[in-house]
């Protein structure tokens, strides 16, 4: 968990970070205190929080998260109570997308696709000028059908994140290299031209693209901004199996209009959108 000061512009100020406690609630919210405890020395006119978890739009409540064992939990009233702070709350990949949107890769677009490829895909929307403030798990839609099974609670199949994620390079490079193997030596072995750690790198972006293909056919956006810590470290090699997936699925005239660029602001993206979550909750937005 990464925790930080925003400006209203973006620029960070000082950080801090722990690991995510994975027990349960009681830790999550201590460490999420603590955190910013930490940080309350430096000021700060409001909090805001991107968790990967689905939030009731409305009251804010968290509903469940895929990676973590964290359930019906209200941050946001939590926090507020604590701190005496308006506090946002949003699910990470919206966080993600409205950093690139507001101060990133995305700026001056009215509609916009962001995918991050973490440890999980995550991602956002933008859809006539607006952040989608809804479930907007675009790391769980059906790549492969009835492919391989998708990661921690997730009952799907042949999403996204099973087959796009750090993860799944993390299980392609040992599949090469056995325990020797991250996906950090994936990407580097196929930069330096290993042939099969290529072809996995490559096999990736053509799942990104497939993905980026149905997602432009529902909200024609004018830009799809890839992120994600892996995202962005293989991106050289993804883009093009990409492009070329996304411009076969895609209909006319998006096929030729497409946009697929990296992210700007790479692993700050999470923490800077937090920022602003927290500077929509000051101004009355949410
Ligand atoms: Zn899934």
């Amino acid at each position: 968990m990464l925790a930080g000061t925003v400006s209203r512009d973006g620029a960070i100020g000082r950080t801090v970070e722990v690991g995510t406690p994975t027990d349960g609630p009681q830790s999550f919210f201590a460490e999420l205190e603590s955190l910013v405890e930490a940080l309350r020395p430096d000021g700060g006119a409001a909090i805001g929080v991107g968790a990967p978890m689905n939030f009731d739009r409305r009251t804010g409540v968290g509903l469940g998260a895929v990676n973590l064992p964290l359930e019906s939990l209200d941050v946001a009233g939590r926090l507020r109570e604590r701190f005496g702070l308006p506090v946002g709350v949003e699910n990470d990949g919206n966080v993600t997308a409205l950093a690139e949107w507001r101060v990133g890769a995305g700026r001056g677009t009215t509609d916009l696709v962001a995918l991050a490829l973490g440890t999980g895909v995550g991602g956002g929307i933008v859809s006539d000028g607006r952040l989608f403030r809804g479930w907007a798990e675009v790391g769980h839609i059906v790549v492969e059908a009835d492919g391989p099974p998708c990661q921690g609670n997730c009952h799907g199949r042949g999403h996204l994140e099973a087959v796009a994620s750090g993860e799944a390079a993390e299980r392609a490079a040992h599949a090469l290299w056995g325990g020797d193997g991250d996906a950090r030596r994936l990407v580097s072995e196929a930069e330096a031209g290993h042939e099969r750690a290529r072809a996995a790198v490559e096999q990736i972006g053509h799942y990104v693209g497939i993905a980026i293909g149905s997602l432009v056919n529902i909200f024609a956006p004018e830009l799809v901004v890839v992120g994600g810590g892996f995202g962005v470290a293989a991106w050289g090699l993804i883009r093009e199996p990409a492009y070329a997936a996304a411009r076969r699925e895609s209909v006319r005239p998006a096929d030729e209009t497409i946009r697929i660029v990296p992210a700007a602001l790479g692993d700050d993206a999470g923490l800077v959108g937090a920022g602003l979550v927290g500077f929509e909750a000051l101004d009355g937005e949410r």
